[in-house]
């Protein structure tokens, strides 16, 4: 790991849970805190964001973990992946993360009640028991980031193997895929965020090397397991058009885009009051250095034309090497799906029905229904 979990603090009602025990034993020498749950809340509120991803509670969570995505207001499309919120907040640090003034919660966190989230995934499964569906761990945490202490990506892997009519991503910035490479692959995508060189070294803190999560990229491949990649948030700098097509070509020339189940392309965007984060915890970060506006669903996006071409950039590059790979835009508005990808999804059922259609169409290996247009009304 390219970071040190310096503290562990222990929810008194999960001391003896499996997944405390474990973490607890590979961080043999962090400081561990017990601390009454009604008191938790008190504990972590002074602990600053910068101190957080040192630190790691492990609890219990009542409530939903596995829901929607949270998405954004139309016009902008969103796909209807389904989240699973195991873990939250990541020890890297990325200048542009979301998480930093999203979640209002400052510590690395890791739920212990992985029986309550199997229930809530099934019960979601027979709900819709026709539709395709697309979980992720990488919503509110990097998935693999915790990997090394946790083995939550194996237990994952194995939780869907052979699950008809759904599949897991595991999404990352880092190379943690060992404990993913010990499961069979079955209905488990590896992902990886990705981003030129340039970029990873000032504004993607200990994350790791492009040729790094790609050397991992090759080795989840050629373990059987279907890969996918988000170019995303995509960042204006100097010199970025060559830089993208750069990461293209360094993606395609070491792995078999037949492996390839999705690409995503998602613009730089934040709410407004963000800003003030990104300026008091980088005060060196380049990433609000650009002409952004306010856009239709409140957040701040670099105008239409710049964004237009950011995403013609990539797209033009991935068609030379493979032009029936599934594009999707993260929070785009439908004329730029028409403009860049050439079709518009009519709503977000309509999109998350191409998605399911494209996934049988590619890894026919996988057991799932036909998808039918019906079973994705929202
Ligand atoms: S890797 Fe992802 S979750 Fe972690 S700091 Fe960066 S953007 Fe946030």
């Amino acid at each position: 790991m390219q970071f040190k979990i310096e503290k562990i603090i222990i929810d008194d009602r999960v001391v003896e849970d499996a997944l405390t025990l474990q973490v607890s034993s590979r961080l043999p020498d962090a400081d561990v805190k017990i601390i009454h749950h009604k008191e938790l809340a008190q504990e972590l509120e002074s602990i600053t964001l910068t101190e957080g991803k040192r630190i790691l509670l492990i609890t219990r969570r009542s409530g939903e973990l596995v829901k929607p995505c949270p998405a954004t207001n139309p016009p902008y499309l969103c796909c209807r992946y389904t989240v699973i919120n195991q873990a939250w907040q990541c020890p890297m640090d990325c200048t542009y993360c979301v998480l930093q003034g999203y979640l209002g919660k400052s510590v690395m966190t890791v739920f212990s009640d992985t029986d309550v989230i199997h229930s809530q995934i099934i019960a979601l499964l027979e709900s819709e028991p026709r539709r395709f569906f697309r979980f992720g761990t990488g919503e509110l945490a990097d998935s693999l980031a915790l990997d090394p202490l946790t083995d939550q990506a194996a237990q994952w892997i194995n939780f869907f193997y052979n699950r008809p009519n759904t599949l897991i991503e595991l999404k990352t910035k880092s190379d943690n895929i060992d404990g993913a490479l010990k499961a069979a692959p079955s209905n488990a995508v590896l992902a990886w965020s990705v981003n030129p060189k340039q970029l990873i070294d000032k504004e993607e803190l200990h994350a790791a090397s492009l040729e790094a999560r790609l050397v991992a990229a090759k080795r989840a491949q050629e373990a059987g397991f279907m890969l996918a990649f988000h170019f995303d948030p995509m960042v204006l700098f100097p010199g970025w058009e060559q830089a993208y097509r750069n990461v293209v070509q360094q993606i395609f020339s070491t792995v078999d885009s037949k492996r390839i189940i999705w690409i995503s392309l998602g613009a730089f965007r934040f709410p407004p009051s963000f800003d003030d984060v990104i300026r008091q915890r980088f005060p060196g970060s380049g990433i609000l250095n650009a002409e952004m506006i306010r856009g239709l669903d409140g957040k701040m996006r670099y105008i239409r034309p710049l964004r237009e071409k950011l995403f013609k950039t990539v797209v033009d590059e991935i068609r030379k090497y493979d032009k029936n790979l599934f594009l999707y835009f993260c929070m785009e508005a439908p004329w730029m799906w028409d403009r860049i990808l050439g079709w518009t999804p009519d709503n977000n059922g309509h999109l998350d029905y191409h998605f399911a259609l494209s996934v049988k169409k590619r890894f026919p290996q996988i057991d799932m229904s036909t998808p039918d247009i019906a079973d994705y009304f929202d």
